[in-house]
């Protein structure tokens, strides 16, 4: 038989690059404003024709390229930025893959004019659709101008798939918000069809902030400065009051680099935990600043996604220093674990000299065992596989979250003290109160326990979900789930479209551990499933993930592996109405504390409530 494999053209090969570069005229924004950037811009012009369908043009006042570079710009990995592997963990410019200007040039007409300081005379270029057309010297000034005209001109598909103008528009803006914010320090203009949508002089932060999202937003940003080894943190968010139902003014940057991570997120909704609204979201517009060796941008081809070698770290950091900012401006009560302890210092230890503190870890402490039997419980021996590893006493955990009190007051909860309360105290000595520690679960909904301040309840569907998001995102993003072969494969059917939302999912559901051996239009073939989900829950965390995919409409925030991961947690875990043995709802709590955000479920409902003796107290006056 004949040999039958050939090399693709050049030009066929650019043009299946551009489908992953190119989704939009804002990806050509996108695109042509990093390379303005990096070429040491401080001005940088865009105008665009009809939401950049027609034209998308950036000129900008940076260093140029000779005639050589200008035309060796279009070619396929031809970059400027790296030379191996090892420069790709220094980066310090925003592109480096060198396919930017070539896959463009396979879809558009491109014109390109530049000029090196010290030359006499530029460069002009056209190309249409990867063909130079043309290529001579001209006059014009220092920098760069790229003109990419009719998108999409030859791919027709492509073309009918953009939206109105007026979506297309806002994609532009967000890119260019994202990029302008990122760089303060340069002066932009953006231009639609002849008119001048936004003029922005370099500048500070906190101006760039305000000159995009208007006047009023000045008086509302609370600053936010943090300095640590292994992050920088600098910028600003949004006070409470002003919170959103969008998630419109949601801004990291890593490395002056726009990404969008649903992780880091969560750090800044946990500091304002317990001041907003319900639905409502923060704003914020921050600059984190990391070793780029400890980063990893090259996982998405459109690069908003990153990867941290240290999440956790950077969480904690992130989370805290919002929260110390909103208490540094009155704008959060700053509840931490310091203070509350000294309230508490018995009378007769005021005079104590003070000990060096020492850390005690004792694995084994289980609080709701008998204190004077000290053996490890076995809740810690459970066989549930998707449980975190749970943290010994998870109470002081759970100290300085700002768990939802039930009293209307919440503010009096350490203040108020009663009379008796001092006399008990003087009664018995600390070591000699049991507290009996134990849990119940109420209406086969609640599990029910004491605490040293008095009672905690806790939502056991909401709780259960908490903890297997946490686990999922983890093995997600990690991709080290471990899969459970099927002793029959199992085939699930299910309607062309609900196939092609599992086809857009099917990666990440890999990574979640399934294993799939044949997916066609109508039917699935399912050869493992991740460890902990039982064979008859398959088809019932597949339908509920598909539902998920069609009502979560996919916004800027969308992420695969975050969705995937809310809607397995509440496909999967313990529902209302489960009886739970006690040595389950001990696991749960302990579990639940042991997470890093205990006190919201997945989709921000309150996992648990308190109620202090004080309150109880007080219903009995
Ligand atoms: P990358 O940015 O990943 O290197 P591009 O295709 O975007 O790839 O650009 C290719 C090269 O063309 C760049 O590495 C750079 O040397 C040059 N280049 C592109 N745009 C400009 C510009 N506006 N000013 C100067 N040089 C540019
Ligand atoms: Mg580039």
């Amino acid at each position: 038989m004949s040999d039958i494999i050939q090399l693709l053209p050049d030009h066929v090969a650019n043009q299946i690059a551009a489908g992953e570069v190119v989704q939009r005229p804002a990806s050509v924004v996108k695109e042509l404003l990093e390379n303005a950037i990096d070429a040491g811009a401080t001005e940088i012009k865009l105008i665009l024709k009809e939401a950049g369908k027609t034209l998308v043009q950036v000129i900008d006042n940076g260093k140029g390229m000779s005639t050589t570079d200008a035309r060796l710009s279009f070619e396929r990995h031809a970059t400027s930025k790296i030379r191996s592997a090892e420069d790709l963990f220094q980066l310090h410019t925003k592109g480096f893959r060198g396919e930017a200007l070539a896959s463009i040039a396979a879809i558009a007409h491109v014109e390109l004019k530049t000029k090196q300081e010290q030359d006499e005379l530029g460069t002009e270029i056209l190309i249409e659709g990867s063909h130079v057309k043309s290529q001579e010297a001209t006059v014009v000034p220092k920098g760069t101008s790229v003109a990419v005209k009719n998108l999409f001109f030859n791919i027709p598909a492509r073309r009918n798939f953009l939206k109105s103008n007026t979506v297309e528009l806002r994609h532009v803006t967000d890119e260019f918000h994202r990029v302008a914010l990122a760089h303060p320090d340069i002066a932009f203009t953006m231009f639609h069809n002849g008119s001048e949508l936004f003029n922005l002089q370099s500048s500070n932060y906190r101006q760039r902030v305000v000159h995009i999202f208007g006047s009023k937003t000045n008086e509302k940003l609370v600053p936010v400065e943090e300095h640590t080894e292994v992050l920088k943190v600098s910028g600003f968010v949004g006070k409470p009051e002003f919170s959103k139902k969008t998630k419109s003014e949601q801004f990291f940057f890593v490395n002056n680099r726009f990404i969008k991570s649903p992780y880091l997120n969560h750090a800044i909704n946990a500091a304002f935990e317990g001041l907003l609204k319900d639905g409502y979201h923060p704003s914020y517009f921050l600059n984190l600043t990391v070793d780029p060796k400890t980063i990893d941008i090259n996982i998405h081809p459109t690069k908003t996604e990153i990867k941290f070698d240290d999440e956790h770290t950077l969480y904690a950091i992130l989370r805290s220093a919002v929260k110390h900012s909103l208490g540094q401006f009155n704008i959060a009560p700053v509840l931490d674990f310091e203070s509350n302890t000294n309230l508490n210092t018995p009378y007769n230890y005021k005079d104590k000299a003070g000990q060096t503190p020492t850390i005690e870890v004792d694995r084994s402490f289980n609080p709701f065992a008998d204190e004077s039997s000290k053996t490890p419980s076995k809740s810690f021996k459970s066989s549930a596989s998707h449980f975190t590893k749970p943290t010994a006493n998870w109470e002081s955990l759970y100290v300085g979250l700002e768990s939802k009190s039930n009293s209307n007051d919440g503010d009096d909860f350490s203040e108020v003290t009663f009379e008796s309360d001092s006399e008990t105290g003087s009664i018995f000595k600390d070591d000699e109160v049991k507290q009996e520690k134990t849990t119940y679960q109420l209406h086969k909904k609640y599990i029910v326990s004491t605490i040293k301040s008095g009672m905690l309840i806790v939502d056991q569907n909401r709780a259960h979900q908490r903890i297997l998001y946490e686990n999922l995102l983890k093995q997600l993003t990690s991709k080290e789930a471990t899969t459970q072969q099927l002793l029959f494969p199992l085939e699930l059917h299910f309607t062309t479209s609900d196939m092609e939302a599992i086809k857009q999912l099917q990666s990440d559901l890999e990574h979640a551990g399934f294993e799939f051996t044949d997916i066609q239009n109508e039917q699935l073939t399912i050869k493992g499933v991740p460890v902990g989900v039982a064979e008859a829950e398959v088809k019932i965390v597949l339908e509920q993930l598909i539902s998920d995919v069609v009502n979560d409409v996919p916004d800027q925030n969308f992420s695969a592996s975050d969705l995937l991961a809310k809607s397995m947690a509440k496909s999967l875990a313990i529902k209302t109405g489960q009886v739970l043995e006690k040595d389950e709802q001990e696991h749960l709590v302990n579990s639940l504390f042991a997470c890093k955000e205990p006190s919201v479920s997945p989709t921000n409902k309150t996992t648990f409530i308190t109620f202090g003796v004080n309150d109880i107290e007080k219903k009995f006056m």
